[in-house]
């Protein structure tokens, strides 16, 4: 089976690179076409040409009009899928545009965005929350089971409702980790032996092993750009539900996105709680 492969950033090139590494027949394409060289697949010039005789298109861009714009644009994915062909959205997105995307494509669609960073997407290690038909995911399965850990969550849609709970949940650690480690060195403790202490108790996780060293550091090199973790707090809001906590991490990222540290890692959400320590 052919798998066309659309976006090659952060995320999408460690992806694409697993996929060709477990020895399927893949041909990607990168708006910015030199990212296309070193992947080791095929390259194609356009969405149109990803899509053509593949039996699974992935694609794996920024946000939701970016996504329109691959799927049903100029040359767009759209125009060349076939219709026995599943479409995968891993992007992280509106769950009501993809959705509405599922009724325009010729093809069946499934949304299956992914948290675990670049590290779980050079690793094989994603959290993938799928979203489609029980037939469509079936298809989808033996890519995504390269790239990850998949759960197949409910009908199209579902895979984004489940990243926007995701990200009100990671949003939450990260302004926790940073109030906690900022309240360590403003107390003058041995910030190594303090990560190393309360990371084997109940509060360990992904983002006290994996970030902890960037709010120590007063560093925040990507990883997951703040404003994508924004945007993604919008849509959870957007439900209409009271989230006090989601709407306190959203106005101090959207503080920090307005003073130009939008393309930081999310973990720079520390800045806030650091300057309030007096620390920075
Ligand atoms: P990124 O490094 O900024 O890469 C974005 C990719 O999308 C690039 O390949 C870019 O092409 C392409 N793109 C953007 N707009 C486009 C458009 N209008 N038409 C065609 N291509 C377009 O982003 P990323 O970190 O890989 O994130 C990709 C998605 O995964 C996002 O939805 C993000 O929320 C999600 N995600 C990210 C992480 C993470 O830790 N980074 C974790 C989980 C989920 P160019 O190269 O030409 O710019």
């Amino acid at each position: 089976m052919r798998v066309g492969f659309i976006g090659l950033g952060t995320m999408g090139a460690p992806m694409a690179r697993r996929l060709v590494g477990a020895g399927l027949d893949v041909v990607v394409h990168n708006r910015t076409r030199e990212r296309e060289e070193g992947i080791g697949a095929d390259r194609a010039a356009s969405p149109a040409d990803a899509a053509r005789g593949a039996g699974v298109v992935v694609t794996m861009v920024s946000d939701t009009p970016d996504v329109e714009a691959v799927l049903f644009g100029d040359r767009g994915v759209a125009s060349t899928v076939p219709p026995d062909a599943v479409a995968v959205d891993m992007s992280t997105i509106s769950p009501a545009a993809t959705r509405e995307f599922g009724e325009r494509l010729p093809c069946e669609m499934v949304d299956a965005p992914v948290s675990g960073g670049p590290e779980g997407a050079a690793a094989g290690t994603l959290a993938i929350m799928a979203g489609g038909s029980l037939e469509a995911v079936a298809q989808a399965q033996p890519v995504l089971d390269v790239l990850g850990r998949v759960t197949h969550v409910g009908p199209l849609g579902s895979g984004q409702a489940t990243k926007a709970v995701n990200q009100v949940v990671i949003g939450g650690f990260y302004q926790a980790m940073a109030e906690g480690l900022v309240l360590g060195m403003a107390q003058g403790l041995d910030m190594d032996r303090v990560v190393g202490a309360i990371s084997g108790g109940a509060c360990r996780s992904w983002v006290l092993e994996n970030r902890a060293r960037n709010v120590l550091e007063d560093r925040y090199p990507l990883g997951f750009k703040l404003s994508l973790h924004l945007r993604d707090l919008r849509i959870a809001l957007e439900s209409g539900i009271d989230l006090p906590l989601a709407r306190m991490v959203r106005a101090i990222e959207e503080g920090l996105a307005s003073e130009g540290f939008g393309d930081e890692d999310v973990s720079a959400i520390a800045r806030e709680a650091r300057r309030r320590a007096g620390l920075s």
